[in-house]
């Protein structure tokens, strides 16, 4: 966390700078769509077994932020955004879109009434063999391991997908931040075959009884999903298993795109067009994925964590940025990066 960084920001907003930008961005418009990223609403109890990195905002101030984006911004669905990749119709005057990855049951109880209450309309993406198939999101279990691993484990090994030593004694955050990094990374990694292995060595039970218990209260079920859009919010694509796009062979490709596409048509009734990348690196240059997307009848592709979407030059429909919310884009910081992006990171 860049504690300067807020220093400046907030310094920037008491004498005025901020609000003047955003005023100025009001009136005049802005060269940017402003795409802003969420995973969680939610108020984390103290002692919390899951990942602590997807909650995002607690309830008061995701309604401060909204209440700070309408004031100065136009926020917009998906069909406004497709609309203006497909050249059909321009975006309105500084245009922004509030996005939710992911699929948590806490956009629905908690983020989507808190738009509604905004009057905004919200676009959500899901991941949807965790909906279909009641699955933990692998990042989720991956913490819950950790979290309960029997006390006093000192080095564990894992044998796949490669031989691993993870001291959990000496450097419990470091082992799993390795564990994080190699799911993003490793290329056709086998998920269940990674995350069984790593249950039987931190000595937690896993089954799949047990998941499908957890996943109650927790990731939304396609009745859930149905309520979310019935609510009058978008619901789009997160792919089906959440693997970056760059660690799936070619041949896979097509489930997690195409497949993502059907689940969601198939159990909304309607056409789906875009899609958030899980992980959210940048394919500008990775030609089979984009074609992949295109072939899977993707109109429009979002990134993550990559900031502001500059309106100028040549469109990338697959390549749409987003902002990523953190925990402290709270207050002054919030609204400096809403006026200047680059001071976000
Ligand atoms: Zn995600």
């Amino acid at each position: 966390m860049s504690s300067s960084r807020q220093r400046l920001c907030s310094l920037l907003d008491r004498v005025g700078l901020i609000e003047g930008v955003l005023r100025a961005r009001a009136r005049f418009g802005s060269p940017y769509l402003t795409v802003l990223t969420y995973h969680r609403v939610f108020d984390a109890p103290e002692v919390y077994p899951f990942d602590r990195g997807v909650i995002d905002v607690g309830p008061e101030a995701f309604d401060a932020q909204l209440k700070t984006l309408g004031k100065y911004f136009n926020v917009v669905g998906i069909d406004e955004v497709c609309a203006h990749f497909s050249g059909e119709e321009a975006l309105p005057k500084n245009a922004a879109v509030v996005s939710f990855d992911d699929g948590y049951l806490d956009n629905l109880e908690v983020a989507a009434p808190i738009l509604n209450d905004n009057g905004m309309k919200g676009v959500f993406f899901m991941a949807t063999s965790y909906i279909e198939e009641r699955r933990i999101y692998w990042w989720d279990r991956i913490n819950y391991l950790f979290h309960h691993a029997k006390p006093g484990q000192g080095k564990i090994t894992l044998a796949y997908p490669a031989h691993l030593e993870l001291d959990l004694e000496g450097d419990r955050a470091g082992a799993l931040a390795t564990i994080l990094q190699l799911m993003k990374i490793q290329f056709d990694l086998d998920v269940e075959r990674m995350l069984d292995g790593m249950a039987d060595a931190l000595g937690v039970p896993w089954n799949r009884d047990i998941e499908r218990e957890m996943c109650e209260g927790f990731v939304m079920t396609w009745d859930d999903v149905r309520a979310l859009r019935k609510m009058g919010m978008d619901v789009q694509s997160h792919t089906r298993s959440h693997r970056a796009l760059q660690t799936v062979p070619h041949g896979e490709l097509a489930s997690e795109l195409a497949g993502a596409k059907q689940d969601l048509e198939r159990e909304l009734g309607e056409t789906v067009d875009s899609i958030s990348y899980p992980i959210g690196r940048s394919l500008t240059s990775l030609g089979p994925i984009k074609e992949a997307l295109r072939d899977a009848g993707y109109k429009v592709g979002f990134t993550n964590a990559t900031g502001a979407h500059p309106l100028w030059g040549e469109p990338d429909c697959y390549d749409v940025r987003r902002i990523a919310i953190e925990p402290e884009y709270k207050g002054s910081f919030f609204r400096s990066v809403l006026a200047v992006p680059q001071l976000g990171y």
